[in-house]
């Protein structure tokens, strides 16, 4: 069989090397992926977004599976395209990728349900928005502990999480009369800021059944102790303990399940991964928001301990054939990936800078180095984004996972390299 993953960061690396690992796969494609694909599976220069041109090598390569990694070609039909050319694609259609797209259409949906998730207002202008804070905060230096929202995508950046009254009138000044994120902030959203720890737990689902894998923590802050600017995530372990089995039946019974049968009644029967980020607060677990896809960093210490066959779970999710799966089978060892960034990142960074130490960092046991922001330059790694590379290990025990994964970091260098160095220690 021949599989394509869309996409080019350690997400997509990880997916491609555990679908290679599939004795079903005879090839991987990976569009545009990035060196370490390269490496292991055969790299086609297309963009992620650019779904015609997916669909036309979909079509002509006849490949049996592609496999959508990040959200915007899922918001922009490229599942719907691929289906109407009468090929297998794994991940939502646009229709349904809306409940990440949109923000206000996810809380709706939530509401609906009956799924416990912060109170909201939304609003369509600067003006009521403000009005709305005025009146419920009215002295100057009130505290707010609100969160504004713009409802379209803008790559984690339209959510801002507020103090005072007047972070809350600027963050709706940036999003709705700046249009500092564009159409994105047509809508927003203001909600209850919510206070506790925070974890994601992803399913996979083809509308009807649903399949929960274990709960993972993100570390989503650039620097040690959650400090910092918020980024695309700097690491992250799985399981958790954070989520003991009570809590993830839990948000399985409450979560879940409601937001994929309320997806059907909504006439968009979702098909892929749902992720939901949870706030676990004193009142019980509470929705932030639902990814339409595997979470990057979380997809990789996720697949680092799957020992199903991860094509054939894909296959059957897009075949609406779940339930033929069972339960998936795991290495009872905890896994954590640590994520090496370009020195600037989140803010700009330069590229092209030699990564050495590749080769030894392979050779640490039990440790997997994901590529994300690198390509292949006169056959030298060189950095190429943001995020850089996933260090992943796993361990008997999640400080000896961060111990493997830690040493092999210590191996890999670049000029500006970084990392935080506190990856999973919220679990001990
Ligand atoms: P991404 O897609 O990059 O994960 P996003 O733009 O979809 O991010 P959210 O996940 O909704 O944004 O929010 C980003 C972060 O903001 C959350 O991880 C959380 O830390 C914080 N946040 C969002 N909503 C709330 C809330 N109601 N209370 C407290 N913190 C919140």
């Amino acid at each position: 069989m021949k599989v394509l993953v869309v996409g080019g960061g350690g997400r997509e690396h990880a997916l491609a090397w555990k679908l290679g690992q599939s004795p079903k796969v005879r090839e991987v494609f990976v569009a545009p992926g990035n060196a370490g694909t390269a490496s292991e599976a055969t790299n086609v220069d297309i963009s992620a977004t650019d779904v015609p041109a997916l669909v036309e090598f979909a079509k002509t390569n006849a490949i049996d599976l592609t496999v959508v990694g990040p959200e915007a070609p899922l918001v922009a039909g490229l599942v719907d395209a691929l289906e109407d050319a009468g090929l297998r694609a794994f991940g939502p259609s646009a229709a349904a990728a809306e409940l990440e797209g949109s923000k206000v259409f996810c809380k709706n949906l939530l509401r609906t349900a009956d799924v416990p998730t912060a109170d909201y207002q939304t609003f369509r202008n600067a003006g009521d928005a403000s009005r709305y804070i005025k009146d419920k905060y009215p002295e100057i230096g009130d505290p707010a502990p609100v969160v504004v929202k713009a409802d379209g995508l803008a790559a984690g950046k339209g959510v801002i999480v507020c103090q005072t009254r007047e972070d809350a009138l600027e963050a709706i000044d940036r999003i709705a009369a700046q249009k500092e994120f564009g159409e994105a902030g047509n809508e927003l959203i203001i909600e209850e800021r919510l206070m506790g720890q925070e974890a994601s737990v992803l399913a996979i689902t083809d509308g009807e059944t649903i399949i929960s894998l274990p709960a993972a923590q993100d570390h989503k802050p650039a620097f040690d102790g959650d400090t910092g600017p918020n980024t695309g995530g700097m690491g992250a372990y799985c399981p958790t303990p954070i989520v003991d089995e009570e809590m993830f039946e839990k948000i399985e019974r409450d979560v879940l399940v409601p937001v994929v049968h309320a997806m059907k009644r909504a006439r968009k029967p979702f098909k892929g991964v749902l992720y939901a980020g949870l706030m676990l607060t004193n009142k019980g677990p509470k929705v932030l928001e639902f990814n339409v896809r595997f979470g990057d960093p979380e997809c990789q210490p996720l697949l680092m301990r799957l020992q199903s066959d991860l094509f054939d779970i894909l296959v059957a999710a897009a075949d609406g054939r779940l339930a033929e799966i069972g339960q998936l089978d795991w290495d009872e060892r905890p896994s954590i990936c640590v994520v090496m960034a370009s020195e600037g990142y989140p803010g700009s960074y330069e590229k092209g800078r030699e990564i050495t130490g590749l080769a030894q960092a392979a050779e640490v046991p039990d440790v997997k180095v994901f590529h994300a922001g690198t390509k292949l330059d006169e056959g030298q790694v060189v950095n190429d984004g943001g995020r850089v590379l996933g260090v992943t290990a796993i361990g008997n025990s999640i400080s000896n996972a961060k111990l493997q994964a830690y040493t092999a970091v210590q191996k890999i260098r670049w000029p500006g390299a970084w990392c935080r160095k506190d990856i999973s220690d919220k679990a001990l």
